[in-house]
């Protein structure tokens, strides 16, 4: 016989297990939230899990600043003494070469003070006093934001889980979702592996995964797939670990970089990456050129990695729209759906606050922050959250 909740959520990366807590937390609902695989097993896996309020649509900055307070005070906003994001505040430093960027970064920097954002402008000798081992002869602007830094992805979206459970929320894990249900124009359910599960409201967060289901109801939504490779590198002396996270808008693929466990400095990209067509069928080899470039655009900014060893590499796939933004909300003709997707590589540090904003939104409740910007219906109508730094995760 089919299990009967009020809610579903599909997908227990990062965002589904926020949304399903706070579902549960501020609503007291019967939730189940449904994994084919492991909780954090998707994209959340190998997120680099930065968390910077440098953007340049609005919204996207009032949603990192309000995840910014939940990591702060993280075990007490999931009311459950174990909980524990890893988040280690280090600022975070973003550097413009001369000319377009530098004075988007400017326009910018107002932008996010405006939203709720600290941030400001440094000069070298203040930027190489916070951190000691760059070289930023070629930096026209540099920007630094004190709250800034990252955290750990398996962490934090298991704290969610944990705290989900307490909550009476049911995690059903080595559970694949097949399709939705949907009859007369409303949302019934989900079909799974173990059977029905009917509920009036659905929320997927399905990352790459979410064009599939969406295709069983007769949705044709935007989404591109993109690989990316995460890169570690050591050097004699170890990276300490409060080193300020480093955005580089001088380079090629908009690379990033911030300290990890073990001593070691973890490099990623945030430019449009391979497309691949099928999330499943990934190529997880990391290429010789690709560490032999990275590396060398990583000892231009940090010269004491010029001989440095590379210690990991991963792959791991960008669920992309067209203008590089989330959609989070409901779907013409499908009452009771919500699709959150389309992370396109920045949706880590967003989702503690997409989680409590989809939750209050769904239970009728005033949205912490507006998340109509991301409407499913903003492509058709023209409407694009396009940030200003072209194509990338940057936003
Ligand atoms: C290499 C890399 C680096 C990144 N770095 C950063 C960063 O520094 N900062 C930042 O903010 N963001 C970053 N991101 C982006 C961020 O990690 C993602 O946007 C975020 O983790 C997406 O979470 P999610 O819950 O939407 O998706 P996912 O974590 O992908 O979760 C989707 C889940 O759905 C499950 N699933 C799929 N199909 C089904 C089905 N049919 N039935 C049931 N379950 C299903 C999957 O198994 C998976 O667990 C990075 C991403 C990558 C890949």
């Amino acid at each position: 016989m089919a299990e009967t909740f009020d809610a579903v959520v599909v997908g227990a990366g990062v965002v589904g297990a926020s949304t399903a807590f706070h579902l549960a937390k501020l609503g007291g609902l019967k939730v189940a939230l449904v994994e084919r695989d492991q909780v954090c097993s998707g994209g959340t896996a190998k997120s680099c899990a930065i968390v910077r309020t440098h953007y340049s649509v609005p919204s996207n900055t009032a949603l990192t600043v309000r995840s910014l307070a939940m990591f702060a005070a993280f075990a007490d906003w999931l009311e459950d003494d174990e909980a524990e994001s890893g988040f280690v505040r280090t600022g975070y430093l973003i550097i413009a070469p001369e000319g377009d960027f530098a004075a988007r970064m400017r326009a910018n920097l107002a932008l996010q003070t405006e939203a709720g954002a600290e941030t400001v402008i440094v000069d070298r000798a203040a930027a190489r006093a916070r951190h000691p081992l760059l070289a930023l002869d070629d930096a026209a602007l540099i920007a630094w934001e004190p709250n800034s830094g990252y955290a750990d992805p398996y962490l934090t979206t298991t704290s969610f889980v944990r705290a989900a459970r307490a909550k009476g929320v049911v995690v059903m894990t080595d559970t694949p979702v097949f399709g939705l249900i949907v009859e007369g124009g409303q949302v019934r359910g989900v079909r799974t592996a173990r059977g029905e599960l009917h509920a009036p409201v659905v929320i997927t967060a399905l990352g790459p995964w979410t064009a599939a289901l969406a295709r069983g109801v007769g949705l044709d939504i935007p989404l591109e797939v993109s690989r990316h490779t995460v890169l570690t590198f050591r050097t004699n002396a170890p990276y300490a670990r409060t080193l300020p996270v480093v955005k580089d808008l001088c380079t090629a693929n908009k690379m990033y970089f911030r300290p990890a466990t073990g001593g070691v400095v973890l490099v990623g990209t945030g430019d449009y990456g391979d497309p691949i067509a099928d999330p499943d069928v990934m190529d997880e080899t990391v290429g010789d050129d690709f560490v032999l470039f990275q590396g060398g655009q990583l000892a231009h900014r940090m010269p004491d990695f010029a001989a440095a060893e590379l210690t990991a590499g991963w792959v791991g796939a960008y669920d992309i729209t067209p203008d590089w933004n989330p959609v989070l909300g409901p779907v013409p003709g499908i009452d009771g759906l919500t699709l959150a997707f389309g992370f396109s590589g920045h949706g880590f540090k967003l989702a503690p606050a997409v989680g409590l904003c989809l939750a209050q939104r769904t239970l009728g409740q005033e949205m912490d922050i507006d998340l109509a910007p991301y409407a499913f219906e903003r492509f058709a109508a023209g409407n694009l959250l396009s940030g200003a730094y072209g194509v990338g995760s940057i936003s």
